[in-house]
């Protein structure tokens, strides 16, 4: 393993990594799987995950822009490549000379893109009720004539469409209904262009949540985001059995104290001890991706045992109690995974501050790195 600075690192475990994958390949069925990796890959480390991946046998990646997608053809030279989101047309020959599928979000766009430059292969978005980007039509009719449009366009390769669902992690009666309608949408406009003999290889809307919750193998790709970092779509919704989260998150105790009833611990004195206490300093902070809004919040674990942060969470550190623990200088803390039979999730501390564990491991920052755990 190369050497890091064992200050604030996370541990990427790749084990974990293979048993998600093997798991969503069960869920996938006859669907290919497709590994989102936008955003450094959920900031699990965009170039170890992708080789990792690559060798696990997966040929489809999705990422949300051009950077991220040239990133990833310099680790899998053979794969698919797709931008979900917007690139300016002005890049096309990037698109082209890369040979990166261009997520196509309207006719114009289109026409924009082969002024460019020509033979950028594409998948055309449908606005289904995600609201986002997109194609946006009352019926599968109307879409279907403005695909054939974007179809007929010379030097423009279309190869699929795809949409997005914005409810697919919700049990509630009404959102079902939605994505079922979302789903619907986009089947009926590949059926109508089948039937016009417009053989499209690709129809893709399934991400993490439908393919934990409503698996279907109409879709031809499975976008696979948040269930491979073994994290919830929808915590405290269960995810099937078996996943593990794959991020862990740990730091070590600098200092350890005992301080007395009226000691004030960090920034703006919001904790005062109540009693005699014995205090820990951790070398981790919100600079490290680590947020101040669990400033007294959020448990740790040190030894086995979880151990409340006590006051403001600074930049580069945070104070936790440690009264009834045999707290000593150089102690690993683990603030996301597990010690001994406690565990932390990235999605529990997301339920402390009322945002989802997908922006708690994108936000572990730059400063942090990343250690991948291999046996
Ligand atoms: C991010 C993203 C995904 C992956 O979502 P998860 O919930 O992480 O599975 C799939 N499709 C699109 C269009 C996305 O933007």
């Amino acid at each position: 393993m190369k050497q890091y600075l064992k200050r604030a690192w996370a541990e990427i475990s790749l084990p974990n990594l293979e048993s998600n994958i093997s798991l969503i390949k069960k869920l996938a069925g006859s669907s290919d799987i497709m590994a989102v990796v936008k955003a450094d890959a959920y900031g699990h480390g965009e170039g170890e995950i992708c080789h990792f991946l690559e060798k696990s046998g997966i040929k489809y990646f999705a990422v949300s822009n051009l950077d991220e997608a040239l990133q990833v053809r310099g680790f899998c030279p053979e794969s698919e490549i797709l931008i979900l989101g917007y690139t300016p047309p002005e890049y096309a020959g990037y698109l082209a000379e890369n040979n990166i599928i261009q997520g196509v979000l309207s006719k114009d766009y289109a026409l924009e893109l082969v002024k460019y430059h020509k033979g950028v292969r594409c998948h055309i978005k449908i606005d289904t009720g995600m609201g986002r980007i997109g194609l946006k039509y009352d019926t599968p009719q109307e879409c279907a004539e403005e695909i054939k449009n974007i179809i007929n366009i010379d030097g423009l390769e279309v190869e699929g469409i795809y949409t997005h669902f914005a409810v697919a992690d919700s049990d509630d009666e009404d959102n079902i209904k939605y994505t079922d309608r979302q789903e619907k949408f986009i089947l009926d406009t590949y059926d109508i262009l089948r039937k016009q003999n417009i053989n499209l290889r690709h129809v893709h809307f399934m991400n993490s949540a439908s393919l934990c919750y409503r698996a279907n193998p109409a879709s031809t790709l499975a976008r696979a985001g948040i269930i491979m970092y073994g994290l919830c779509p929808n915590y405290p919704l269960p995810i099937p059995e078996g996943f593990k989260p794959v991020m862990s998150l740990k730091a070590v105790v600098s200092h350890v104290k005992a301080v007395k009833k009226g000691d004030c611990i960090s920034y703006g004195r919001t904790f005062v001890a109540d009693r005699e206490m014995k205090i820990a300093t951790v070398t981790i902070g919100y600079a490290d991706g680590y947020s101040r809004l669990l400033s007294s919040k959020a448990d740790v674990l040190l030894n086995g045992k979880r151990c409340r942060i006590t006051g403001r969470i600074c930049m580069d550190q945070l104070m936790i109690d440690v009264t009834d623990n045999d707290a000593k200088e150089g102690d690993i803390v683990t603030l996301i995974g597990t010690d001994g039979n406690e565990t932390i999730t990235a999605d529990e501390l997301a339920s402390l501050y009322n945002t989802i564990g997908y922006e708690v491991v994108c936000g572990i920052s730059k400063r942090v790195p990343r250690v991948y755990i291999e046996k």
